[in-house]
């Protein structure tokens, strides 16, 4: 894969620039939509010119060559999210149960 150039005009003095996926600073954005995981990266990079940092954000793997991104907070994050959903989903279904339970009860002892 190799990663891609993008020719950008500097927003402080116009000037046309190029951000190389390969060697510009970037973050990291995931954003989960009906289940899919959605992953872009913006790219900065200062313009030769005026020193303005411009950024260009890509949400197309294929462009952004084999550098890792630091995802491996975002994995524990999302990790630790998706934990606390089960944790979440099990207190949910253990109040209903007793609910049930205490239902079940009330309906022996009732009747
Ligand atoms: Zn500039």
């Amino acid at each position: 894969m190799e990663a891609k150039k993008v020719k950008v005009l500097c927003k402080n003095c116009g000037e046309e620039m190029s951000i190389d996926f390969n060697q510009a600073q970037f973050s990291t954005a995931l954003q989960i939509i009906d289940g899919k995981k959605h992953q872009s990266r913006t790219y900065m990079e200062k313009c030769p010119h005026c020193e303005t940092i411009n950024t260009v954000t890509s949400e197309d793997k294929m462009e952004w060559g084999k550098r890792k991104g630091p995802n491996v907070k975002f994995i524990m994050f999302s990790g630790l999210f998706s934990c606390l959903t089960v944790i979440l989903l099990v207190i949910v279904a253990m109040y209903f149960a007793f609910k049930g339970f205490q239902f079940v009860m009330d309906w022996l002892l009732n009747s």
